[in-house]
């Protein structure tokens, strides 16, 4: 099967969707209304850019930091409406911390993220892949790369280092440290906090290596794609854009 030919069968297997039996509706435009009123219409085609995806997920982390209890989009009627097809708005690549997830920190529902996560955002063939099928088949107009405080990969990271501790030794663990190994080395010496130097470092470098990605790359030349760097704080709830 041909690269092409690859993508069109996730675009039909992932993004389409078949009419199911026993519902009432079997497109986007006949879809099963929710029974709530919603910020995010569930199967509108993707009318925003960059800037009013951004303003759409800081919005959402306004509300979770402000505990507003307004998650409308996780419900039946939701479930139902997304059911035969998707248009998230961003693809957000973060951490396996089990305290970022990534759907609450933004107080988004189903159907609106593409969300891929790995430890400290490590890329490899498979993490990038899915990115870039968030942004080139789902159409997503915005790509955020979100770090967090006191990250325990990085952490990992800085410690394996410091010990010149053979990576190889270490299972695919080894593999992890390999990949954040150019952050924690980029701020050796910088003054502040080591491990939080490393995770701003870590979220710069991961999309300068997106940015090299035959198929992001010529979406944010032409506009169609905005890529951002973020970074969730456990202790406030905050995430702060870089
Ligand atoms: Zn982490």
């Amino acid at each position: 099967m041909s690269t092409t030919s690859r993508r069109r069968f996730l675009t039909a297997a992932l993004a389409a969707g078949a009419c199911g039996a026993g519902l009432s509706a079997c497109s986007d435009s006949t879809a099963v209304a929710p029974a709530v009123a919603s910020s995010n219409p569930p199967t509108a085609e993707p009318v925003l850019d960059g800037e009013q995806a951004l303003a759409r997920l800081v919005a959402g982390n306004a509300r979770f930091v402000a505990e507003r209890d307004e998650r409308l989009d996780e419900g039946v009627a939701r479930r139902v409406a997304v059911s035969q097809g998707q248009h998230p708005f961003a693809t957000v690549l973060g951490c396996v911390d089990s305290r970022v997830p990534i759907e609450l920190v933004f107080d988004q529902g189903l159907g609106d993220l593409v969300v891929v996560r790995s430890a400290g955002e490590a890329l490899d063939h498979s993490v990038t892949g899915s990115l870039e099928f968030g942004v080139a088949e789902l159409h997503t107009p915005l790509l955020v790369v979100l770090g967090h405080q006191r990250c325990g990969a990085l952490d990992a990271t800085i410690k394996a280092l410091d010990a010149h501790q053979r990576t190889s030794e270490a299972g695919q663990i080894g593999y992890l440290v390999e990949a954040l190994a150019p952050a924690v080395r980029e701020v050796a010496g910088k003054p502040g906090d080591r491990l939080t130097n490393a995770i701003h470092a870590n979220v710069d470098l991961t999309l300068a290596k997106l940015r090299q990605s035959t198929v992001i790359a010529p979406l944010e030349a032409a506009g169609k794609l905005k890529l951002v760097g973020a970074y969730y704080e456990l202790d406030t709830g905050r995430v702060v854009l870089s």
